[in-house]
Parts: structure tokens; sequence; C-alpha cells
């Protein structure tokens, strides 16, 4: 019988599962979202209705007026269909070091939101843009038809506005079926050669996300009867280099009703932040959780984060 994944870990160091600080806040604003992509670990889309009220929102902006200088990930779903999105990026964007924003790229393009990418560079948000191929049939494929040509216009956009150059602009891939990522570093220099031939596209960095086998992804992989030959996969990859540095340790992550996870791969999969009695730990808990060093949470689908050179929502780990 395979090891768990908190096994596996704490034979490396049993500290590695142990919550080390905050350093990046993750804030899921839900799971609306203008796609329907395969490979989605949260079942996001049109007719989602998880959607973060401006009360939780206003939670956190209260934690980070009294916690100036983290890092804020913003996602979802697609974060920018959240009726409260703008307030929220409005109060949040000077109390952080760096905030980075989730987009699915089509979005920026849609009548009603293609202010967006302008109103971006205000703000000198970094633009985490998802595409999981620089062709067309691939893109289509997994996230949609119409989806690559119109994440090629939003790219276009977002280079005349600066990003790539003066603003960061970062490439998220994630496979389109399952199989790991292959080399971050070689994946990035073909997509910079194939954008910038064909579309003159310019962006700063590729990040490389293995897929989790969470939501709709797992769905996907049971009615292909894949499900036990993919999570055999990530076990057989595992890489003890990649386990000091799992996002988690230094990573919280909200959901849209203010409950903490140690991910939002953990938030998908139901297994919030508990304290010692079992109580679930939400935003007004957060400053007490990030005191004590925790430990992190942990199911088969974590080795996602392990397998090959690891992986986390910047990239790979090793
Ligand atoms: S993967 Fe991203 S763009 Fe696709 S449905 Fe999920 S949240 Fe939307
Ligand atoms: S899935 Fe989440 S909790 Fe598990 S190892 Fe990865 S980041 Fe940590």
């Amino acid at each position: 019988m395979s090891l768990s994944f908190k096994e596996m870990v704490k034979g490396i160091n049993p500290k590695f599962l142990d919550f080390y600080r905050l350093e990046t806040l993750q804030v899921n604003l839900g799971d609306m979202c203008n796609q329907h992509c395969m490979h989605c670990h949260i079942d996001a889309g049109p007719k989602a209705g998880k959607i973060m009220s401006k009360e939780v929102m206003e939670e956190i902006i209260r934690f980070l007026r009294d916690h100036k200088g983290h890092i804020l990930d913003i996602t979802g779903g697609c974060p920018e269909l959240n009726p409260n999105f703008r307030f929220f990026i409005d109060e949040v964007h000077r109390l952080t070091s760096r905030l980075m924003i989730r987009t699915n790229l089509t979005i920026l393009v849609e009548k009603e939101t293609d202010w967006i990418p302008q109103w971006y560079r205000e703000r000198q948000i970094v633009v985490m843009a998802s595409l999981p191929c620089y062709t067309k049939e691939n893109v289509d494929k997994q996230r949609g038809d119409g989806v690559f040509e119109k994440s090629i216009k939003a790219l276009k956009r977002l280079n005349e506005l600066g990003y790539g150059d003066s603003y960061e602009l970062n490439l998220v891939y994630n496979p389109g079926g399952d199989f790991l990522p292959g080399s971050q570093k070689k994946l990035e220099l073909e997509y910079k050669k194939e954008l910038f031939d064909n579309y003159g596209i310019i962006f700063n960095n590729l990040l490389t996300i293995t897929n989790a086998p969470l939501g709709r992804f797992k769905n996907y992989l049971k009615a292909c009867g894949q499900f036990e030959q993919y999570t055999n996969l990530l076990v057989d990859n595992f890489n003890p280099e990649s386990a000091e540095s799992i996002m988690c340790r230094r990573l919280i992550s909200v959901d849209w009703q203010g409950i903490l996870y140690n991910c939002d791969f953990n938030q998908a999969a139901g297994l919030p932040i508990r304290d010692k009695t079992g109580k679930i730990l939400g935003i007004n808990d957060i400053k007490e959780a990030i005191q004590r060093k925790f430990e992190i949470v942990t199911a088969k689908h974590c080795y996602c984060c392990t397998a090959g050179a690891g992986s986390s929502c910047t990239g790979v780990l090793v």
C-alpha cells in the first residue's frame, strides 16, 4: 500500500508540513466564469453562484490594513466578474507589496469589461494570464471554441499598454490532459518564439502548473477511466526536493465565504483550516492562525504539488 502524502513528506522532514509564515494571501472571489474549461478544478462556469460578498471583502481589507506588505493573489472563477471586484481592488492595491490577478484573458476583450486592461495598468497589477498552449487547436479544445482568438486579442491589448515590458505579464500553462507539464524553461522559450513569430506578442514569464485531480478535471478523469492512472502518475513522480517548498507553507487561501484554507486546491476539496478543537477558521481568525505553526491539511491531491519539478500557483518549485 502506498504511503499517504502526509507520511511521505513527514518521512523527509516532519517540519515540512508546518505552516511557516504568511507571505501570500490568495483570495478566491467566487466561481462565476465566462468560460467552462475541461480542466477547471473548482467547477467554475457561467451558472455558478458562489460569489464573495462585500462584507467578506471588507473583513479581508481590514486584515490587510493591519498587515501591509503581503503578496495578494486574486483568483476565481473569473475574478473580474465579481460585482464588487472594482471596489475590492481599489481598496487593497496600495496595501500589498505585489498584487497579482489571475485572468482568463477572454474577459479582457468582452464589450462590458474591455476597460479592465487599462485599469490594471493604472494600478500596476501583475497579470497572470491562463494560456494552456500557443496553438488554437489545443486552447480551444481545453477552454472552448473561440477562446484562443480572444486570448490573442487580449494579449495584444496588454502589450500595447506596456504589459510584457514595463508591466509584468506572466502566462500560465497547464497540461491539456492526464500528463505532467514539460520543462518550464523549455516551454517558456517555445511560447516566446511562437507567440512573437506568429502574433508579435511578448510576455515576461511562463509558469507551469500541474492539473489537480479535483472538480471538473476529476470528473473528466473518472469519465475516461483515467483517475487512478493519473493519481498514480502523481504519486510515482513524487520529488522529495519539492516537499520543502510546497506553497502552503507560505500561503493562506480565503474562499468566497471568508473561510481559510491552505490553498485553492484544498478549497476545491472542501478541506478548511481548523483549530485544535476542530472549529473551522475564517478571515476573522487569520491573525491568530498565522501566529502559530499549525499543520497543513493534506490529502491525495497534494501529490500534484510534488510531482516532477513540483508545482505551485507561481510555477515549478525546484
Ligand atoms: S479554468 Fe479558469 S477560465 Fe476556465 S472555467 Fe475555470 S476559472 Fe474559468
Ligand atoms: S494541494 Fe495545497 S495543501 Fe496540498 S501540498 Fe499542494 S499547496 Fe499544500
